[in-house]
């Protein structure tokens, strides 16, 4: 599904190079659920945000679904990316002026989903989140667990191909950071959603199935997890 090869980032400082990703090559399969981890700085989001078409990098090759996305424009990057890419953010990134519906909504209108299938789709994942009472409540009136569950409800209400999330639960208490990743281990054992994420967390890491140790911008490690006994 995705397949980078020798990817490089660097910025650009007073003629200086500084490289985040030096040469960084993974594949990653449908189904996978996949966590980057890492020292702080490591460029985990950085090229969590490549995998998600937010940022370009200064070298190398991503093919997503088949397509090469470092040579398309960015007309073709936008639409590939509202097709297939649902992105998690830590801050939840909601639009404040808009209640949880309307968030959930946002990504719908924009792919231009007709009226009756976005309301189908929209009480689905109400329901599905268990905040069906939320729906006309305003983001800065839910608890951060709440927040994130709309955040991946408006990821996921465009049926994307895949979840990217940048540490989902960096902003919430333990008990909240576990029904999240149970919600996220769910999605990728029950429908199979591809999945990855970056954490600090070794609990989080848990919940997937591989992890990808980033270092000195390269893949130090390239781990399968066991969570056999994990099951919910
Ligand atoms: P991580 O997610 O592993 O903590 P990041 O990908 O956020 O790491 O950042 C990696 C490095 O890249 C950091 O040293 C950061 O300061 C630098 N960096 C990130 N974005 C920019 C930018 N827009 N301009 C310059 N440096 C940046
Ligand atoms: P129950 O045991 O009543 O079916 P769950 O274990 O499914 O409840 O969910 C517990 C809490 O997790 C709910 O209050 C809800 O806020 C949250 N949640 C929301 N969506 C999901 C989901 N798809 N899977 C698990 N938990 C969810």
């Amino acid at each position: 599904m995705i397949e980078i090869k020798n990817i490089e980032k660097y910025y650009a400082s007073k003629g200086v190079k500084h490289y985040v990703l030096r040469h960084v090559t993974a594949n990653i399969k449908q189904g996978e659920f996949v966590s980057i981890m890492g020292p702080s700085g490591a460029g985990k989001s950085t090229l969590l945000n490549i995998l998600g078409m937010l940022e370009e990098p200064t070298y190398g090759t991503y093919d997503f679904l088949g397509e090469d996305v470092t040579t398309l424009n960015e007309r073709k990057r936008i639409e590939l990316y509202r097709n297939h890419i649902g992105f998690v953010f830590q801050a939840y990134h909601l639009i404040d002026e808009m209640t949880v519906y309307e968030n959930i909504e946002a990504p719908l209108l924009y792919k231009k989903v007709g009226g009756s299938e976005r309301a189908s789709r929209i009480a689905d994942l109400l329901d599905r989140f268990n905040i069906v009472a939320k729906k006309d409540l305003f983001p800065n009136q839910l608890s951060g667990g709440q927040q994130q569950l709309v955040g991946i409800a408006r990821a996921l209400a465009a049926q994307p191909s895949i979840i990217l999330a940048d540490e989902p639960t960096g902003n919430l208490q333990s008990a909240q950071a576990d029904e999240i990743m149970h919600l996220f281990k769910k999605l990728n054992q029950e429908d199979g959603m591809t999945i990855i994420q970056v954490t600090h967390s070794e609990k989080n890491a848990s919940y997937g199935n591989r992890i990808l140790h980033i270092a000195d911008g390269v893949v130090k490690e390239d781990v399968s997890v066991d969570r056999k006994e994990k099951s919910t």
